[in-house]
């Protein structure tokens, strides 16, 4: 999955993911991609956040959603991004005792990004009219 997030001059903020799915899916799956509030979200008021990893996973957590409500909520990018992957994670392992590769990326209206993951080496690309296009490596907190 490709995600991005964004936030014009205007003030408007975007959310989008363009994915072909996971490897050997079942027929007919649709994962969290193309979900509003799974793969996606965002709120121009607040701000947007967008997911990437086991559809099946993020889905249960509603994680776009829940990170774009803890930013409302007063959290920074940073801060909701990571409470959220940390809560996810830990229901899922009680739930089910797994959890798949789970990464977020969010931005608010000022501009502010973060990232979370559960991987190593999660790769984004942060761009701004103060940061030319630059790649940042995150890893678990
Ligand atoms: N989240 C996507 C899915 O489950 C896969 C991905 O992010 O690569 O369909």
């Amino acid at each position: 999955t490709v995600g991005v997030v964004g936030l014009d001059r205007a003030g408007s903020i975007v959310s989008a993911t363009s994915t072909s799915g996971l490897f050997m899916k079942r027929a007919g799956r649709v994962g969290d991609s193309p979900i509003a509030g799974g793969g996606f979200y965002a709120d121009s008021e607040v701000g947007a956040a967008s997911a990437t990893g086991l559809g099946e996973d993020l889905m249960k957590g509603c994680i776009s959603y829940e990170i774009v409500r803890l930013m409302r909520d007063g959290l920074s990018p940073q801060e909701a991004c990571e409470q959220a992957v940390n809560a996810l994670e830990t229901q899922l392992i009680k739930r089910k005792g797994t959890v798949g590769d789970l990464s977020v990326v969010a931005i608010d209206k000022n501009g502010d990004y973060g990232c979370a993951t559960t991987i190593a080496n999660f790769s984004f690309v942060v761009a701004t009219d103060k940061i030319e296009p630059t790649v940042f490596i995150a890893n678990r907190v």
